[in-house]
């Protein structure tokens, strides 16, 4: 196993990974904003996460991982009332979403979701320590962050933010470099608004302090990794550095891993621009976890990903080759011989496997080490040349990938009908049932009779059932 490198956004570098604490790794990922469903961008960025927590995993290091869940800020203060909920129930429904579809990606759960309002407590206590300290200061019924204080301000983002103007202040929780001020940390209660009776008065928390807070609750001064996408970068977590570095005095993270974004022609996709598609847009058109997932990690994370539903298919594809060679394997009647050239090939694949992954996730290098040995070893089934004897090798290499990649096990569809998140079945229009017998007419004449089942059970899931007819045509109906 070669060493593990990671690029730092901090140091602006490549850096080998060594934790803080050997054989530990503790890791911060800011979670969703529970007001809305999160779209696939957002799953990029969870995806990513999960790989590399998987990863780490994988490289025996014991992982400790929280993720928030930001169920208070200025638009679902906004849109609770605005839907006659409290924000407690407003945010519930999309928690509810939000696990739902981690589960139906295989995201592995964080071993702490931590929700902002139940930590109101250690947010105002993190506050105090800032007025304490003098890094804050009290203006209007609200409290900010005093930029100035901290001349560190802007390692992060990469901006000389000497120059701003000292007591300009920003109340509003997103906003780009042009407008970086005095934040604030404790924002004053107006009236008809969701508001804490607290000991520094009246009000609610800002966004940034929600992550110092419960960051530094449950994994101490210093992290060794804080994820999110690159969005998060300025100003959130150049904020978060600020107000837990003035708080502790320690170095707070150590490594910052930033997810590239998730575009649609050419535009990020997001909730303002509208350009979004939720996980369940896409099940309700009959795409599967699997290949969204596959999708979603096969580019490397510091690489921006164009969505197309050209993409998906491809994706659904390489699952699909993936899957049915882990069948082939599983089920030919391979050839007893002791002539096993490919012991080497397969360790040699899950080498280039590694090393990819050790390069700073690189998930496109990984795959490829998985479909060139795919494709050779379909090749010498085809030719009889694959011994019985290198079966189990090459399965023990799919099932490490599938440690990390996650798309191989399980039943989509019984995934998605159990979450009541099937598409309707009938959906199916006679061109596509008439698409897939011939896929599965083909299957069969490259002898490749698992694919063709695969296919017939799929439309059988569906309702069309398909009857071999002696001439070789295929009759179908609908049940
Ligand atoms: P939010 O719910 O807006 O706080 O975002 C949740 C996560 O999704 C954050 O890590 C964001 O950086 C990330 N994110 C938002 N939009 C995209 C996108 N288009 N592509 C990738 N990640 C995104
Ligand atoms: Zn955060």
């Amino acid at each position: 196993m070669g060493e593990l490198q990671f690029q730092n956004t901090l140091s602006g570098r490549k850096e080998p990974f060594v934790p803080l604490h050997a054989g530990e790794v503790k890791m911060y990922t800011c979670g969703p904003t529970v007001y809305d469903f999160a779209h696939i961008g957002n799953f990029r960025t969870f995806v990513f996460q999960d790989v590399l927590r998987r990863f780490l995993h994988q490289r025996g290091f014991h992982v400790r991982q929280v993720m928030n869940l930001t169920d208070v800020d200025d638009r679902i203060i906004q849109n609770a009332p605005a839907a006659g909920l409290g924000i407690r129930e407003y945010t519930d429904r999309y928690i509810k979403a939000f696990l739902e579809d981690m589960n139906l990606l295989n995201l592995e759960m964080p071993e702490t979701l931590a929700r902002a309002t139940d930590h109101i407590e250690d947010m105002v206590n993190l506050v105090a320590t800032l007025l304490d300290r003098g890094y804050a200061y009290r203006s209007d019924g609200s409290i900010y962050y005093r930029i100035a204080r901290f001349p560190q301000y802007g390692q992060l983002s990469k901006v000389n933010f000497s120059g701003i103007q000292a007591g300009a202040r920003v109340d509003v929780d997103r906003y780009e470099k042009d407008d970086a001020r005095d934040f604030a940390l404790w924002k004053e209660h107006k009236p008809g608004e969701h508001f804490w009776e607290t000991r520094i008065g009246p009000g609610r928390p800002g966004w940034h302090i929600e992550c110092s807070a419960m960051a530094l609750k449950y994994l101490g001064p210093t992290l060794d990794i804080h994820t999110g996408g690159v969005d998060l970068v300025f100003p959130h977590h150049e904020n978060e550095i600020a107000q837990s570095e003035a708080a502790t005095g320690e170095p707070f993270v150590r490594y910052w891993l930033h997810a590239e974004h998730l575009f649609v022609n050419g535009e990020k996709m997001s909730k303002s621009v509208g350009n979004f598609y939720t996980l369940r847009d896409l099940f309700a058109r009959g795409h599967r976890p699997s290949a969204i997932r596959f999708l979603l990690a096969s580019v490397p994370y510091r690489r921006q990903l164009n969505f197309t539903f050209d993409g998906l298919q491809q994706a659904a594809s390489s699952v699909e080759r993936l899957r049915n060679f882990v069948d082939r394997l599983k089920k030919e009647h391979l050839p007893e011989s002791t002539n096993t050239p490919f012991a080497a090939r397969i360790e040699e694949a899950g080498r280039r496997f590694e090393a990819g992954l050790e390069d700073d996730l690189n998930t496109a290098q990984a795959l490829a080490a998985v479909f060139d040995l795919v494709r050779e070893v379909n090749t010498a089934m085809d030719h009889g040349e694959f011994a019985a004897a290198d079966a189990p090798a090459a399965l023990a290499f799919l099932a490490r990938f599938d440690e990390i990649f996650a798309v191989l096990s399980g039943d989509d569809f019984e995934k998605l009908r159990a979450a009541g998140l099937a598409p309707a079945e009938a959906e199916l229009t006679d061109e596509e049932i008439e698409a897939r017998i011939a896929e599965r007419k083909q299957a069969r004449q490259r002898r490749d009779f698992q694919a063709a089942d695969r296919i017939r059970q799929e439309l059988a899931e569906r309702g069309i059932l398909l009857e071999d007819l002696k001439d070789g045509t295929v009759r179908w109906k609908r049940t």
